[in-house]
């Protein structure tokens, strides 16, 4: 008999698991393939984004910007890798420096810490491998790169050692 019955062992399943099995309560997780991660979750871009893409107001946008801000401590709990990388939205013209903009105001409604637009040296100092056609970027320092997978995996585990259980 179980409290509770998580369909599906994506990264949100797992991390579902992970969490509960911090109380008590049997909770059991039914994935259909013979693993977790097999889906979506396995062969994602495996960016951790900064959170100046959703729109503001919304829940997305809101976790977004709380979960990149997690993300660290999760990974350092789990003993996995996670990169804070930053991350560049590269602009070749007046057009895409009018979407960067765009997408800077979004960001500081959303409330991404110290993402700014740069260009020239600066740009170039941070990547020297751009092409020399961009003409300026938007800069967003708390981005980052996971193995989603892993996190998957990872949580999966600690939460069966944890007393949370999973059938494939
Ligand atoms: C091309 C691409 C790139 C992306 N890049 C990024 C990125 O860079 N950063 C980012 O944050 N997000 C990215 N995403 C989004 C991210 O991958 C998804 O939001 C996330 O993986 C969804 O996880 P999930 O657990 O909800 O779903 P899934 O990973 O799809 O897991 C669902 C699981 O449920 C199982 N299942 C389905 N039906 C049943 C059933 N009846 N019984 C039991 N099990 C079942 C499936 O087998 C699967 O394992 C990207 C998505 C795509 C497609």
């Amino acid at each position: 008999m179980n409290d509770l019955i998580i369909i599906g062992g994506g990264v949100c399943g797992c991390s579902l698991l992970y969490e509960l099995s911090r109380y008590k309560i049997s909770a059991l997780l039914l994935e259909k393939e013979n693993d977790v991660a097999c889906g979506t979750s396995k062969a994602n871009s495996g960016i951790v984004h900064a959170g100046y893409d959703p729109e503001p107001g919304t829940v997305m946008a809101r976790l977004n910007v709380e979960g990149n801000i997690l993300i660290e401590k999760l990974c350092t709990d789990l003993d996995i890798t996670y990169k804070k990388t930053g991350s560049l939205v590269v602009g070749f013209d007046e057009t895409d420096r009018k979407t960067i903009e765009k997408l800077y105001e979004k960001g500081v409604k959303n409330g991404v810490p110290d993402q700014k637009i740069i260009s020239g040296e600066e740009l170039f100092r941070l990547e020297p491998n751009l092409s020399r056609e961009v003409v300026c970027a938007l800069y967003a320092p708390s981005a980052g790169v996971i193995a989603p997978w892993e996190l998957a995996l990872a949580q999966a585990e600690c939460a069966v050692q944890g007393g949370g259980k999973s059938r494939t």
